[in-house]
């Protein structure tokens, strides 16, 4: 499974659609929920199309969690928030409405009023989703955030190797389960 044609997140990956981006890099993608619950609400999901939690591979789930933690502490430091929920619905059944993985990112601010917790039922904040990339522009995070298992070994090694015979190499290189692979040329797991 790579991308999938119909599904709206891999069109906002691939920049078919627009989206409030706030955190790129060749792994993972984040940007502003279309119907804000709260200001700076945001969306983390893998590059690569999988529909839950569970079909993706242990590193790039690392990695989309360790992406989590810096969009939420960011929402901290620029946006003000007091805290977040993270929420991630998996299965139809579970009320994922939009069938890419996608972890929400939910900043949640001492003087709101809405309620302890997190409601699906929360009503989008208006002011947050008029002014969505004003917000985003805000709220962006500018550095690249290194994946924690070894993709720069892996980055070493190809271009060493790719002279002698690169590919056997990455894979010693890589002790782990994800299988790698090149979407357009860009470097995912699954
Ligand atoms: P879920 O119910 O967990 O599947 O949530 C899907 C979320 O995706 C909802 O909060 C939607 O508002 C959000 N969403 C749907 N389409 C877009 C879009 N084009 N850009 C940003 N967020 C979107
Ligand atoms: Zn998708």
């Amino acid at each position: 499974m790579t991308s999938d044609l119909e599904c709206i997140f891999c069109k906002i990956i691939e920049k078919k659609i627009p989206a409030a981006v706030i955190y790129e890099d060749p792994y993972v993608i984040s940007f502003l929920d279309i119907n804000p619950r709260f200001k700076g609400h945001a969306l983390v999901i893998p590059k690569v199309h999988v529909s839950t939690l569970d079909e993706l591979g242990d590193e790039a789930l690392a990695h989309l969690f360790v992406v989590v933690k810096h969009v939420a502490k960011n929402l901290k430091e620029t946006l003000g928030a007091d805290g977040y929920n993270i929420i991630s619905n998996n299965g139809s059944v579970a009320g994922q409405v939009v069938p890419h993985l996608h972890i929400h990112v939910v900043p949640r601010y001492a003087d709101e009023k809405k309620g302890i917790g997190f409601e699906a039922t929360f009503p989008v904040d208006e002011e947050a989703k008029n002014k969505l990339h004003e917000i985003a522009e805000k709220a962006k995070i500018k550095h690249e955030i290194k994946p924690a298992f070894r993709k720069d070994d892996k980055a070493d090694t190809s271009e060493k190797e790719e002279k002698k015979d690169g590919k056997e190499e990455n894979k010693e290189a890589l002790p782990y389960e994800s299988e790698y692979f090149e979407d357009n040329g860009v470097p995912k797991f699954r």
